[in-house]
């Protein structure tokens, strides 16, 4: 079945896209006043990550955390959804912390989910070396997930989110950029005050300064990190110390 909700970069589907007349891709290409919002829902579990609810005419989840706090991530969804439906859930990588929610929230919510095409094969697999079940003490069973690409557009319809290929906390990790509003969901590539670690499996310093170098080519004025505090006005100046602490 046709998703509707990712547009491909590849030219054949963007030319496919661009020759309708649907509606939501007129907003792509001039985008109308904000009605999105980015809320974070608390697990109440220490270690989770940061688990994101953008709501606008579609809603995304990114990131579920480990699913020890299940309960309440879904009450707390349910509580800014109403009876709307949660319509996708987007990871930002493999790791268990972000990740581990993922099988009962797409139970809960019929909705499908989706990650970087390098990480999602760990999930789809439960792969745990990669997953690091085992270093947060978890279980992981194979979820069925589809691939992001460099270029994705996510398209909630009064907002869109660009998917950034950021690979050097994981193989795999994305960020997703609303250009729009300067948003950068980042998860653990980039953070309030510092990047992600790179002594995982699959994480690679060399990478990771590719990645920042990158995204310090867009325009980031809200920050939306994996863990720690969100920044609503990020900065070059933040940036620029970035740089400096990854050794550029
Ligand atoms: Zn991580």
């Amino acid at each position: 079945m046709k998703n509707h909700l990712i547009l491909k970069k590849t030219p054949f589907l963007f030319s496919t896209y661009f020759s309708s007349s649907i509606g939501s891709i007129v907003k792509y290409i001039q985008p109308l006043a904000s009605s999105m919002c980015i809320q974070r829902i608390d697990s109440g579990v220490p270690y989770d990550s940061n688990i994101y609810l953008v709501t606008g005419d579609r809603n995304m989840l990114v990131d579920t955390g480990s699913g020890k706090g299940h309960d309440r991530v879904v009450a707390g969804i349910r509580s800014v959804l109403g009876d709307a439906r949660l319509d996708m859930i987007v990871l930002t990588h493999c790791h268990y912390d972000h990740v581990g929610g993922l099988g009962m929230l797409m139970e809960e919510f019929g909705c499908p989910a989706y990650a970087g095409q390098y990480d999602a094969p760990y999930v789809r697999m439960a792969e745990r070396r990669h997953i690091l079940s085992d270093v947060f003490g978890g279980v992981v069973s194979p979820v069925e997930i589809s691939d992001l690409s460099d270029g994705d557009v996510i398209d909630l319809g009064s907002r869109s989110f660009r998917v950034i290929w950021t690979p050097g906390h994981t193989e795999g990790g994305i960020c997703l950029y609303d250009e729009v509003a300067g948003a950068l969901i980042s998860g653990d590539t980039l953070f309030d005050n510092g990047v992600g670690r790179t002594d995982f499996p699959g994480g690679s310093m060399k990478d990771l300064r590719r990645s920042i170098e990158s995204l310090s080519n867009i325009d980031i004025r809200e920050l939306y990190p994996g863990h720690g505090n969100i920044c609503e006005n990020y900065g070059p100046a933040m940036m620029a110390g970035i740089k400096t602490l990854v050794g550029m």
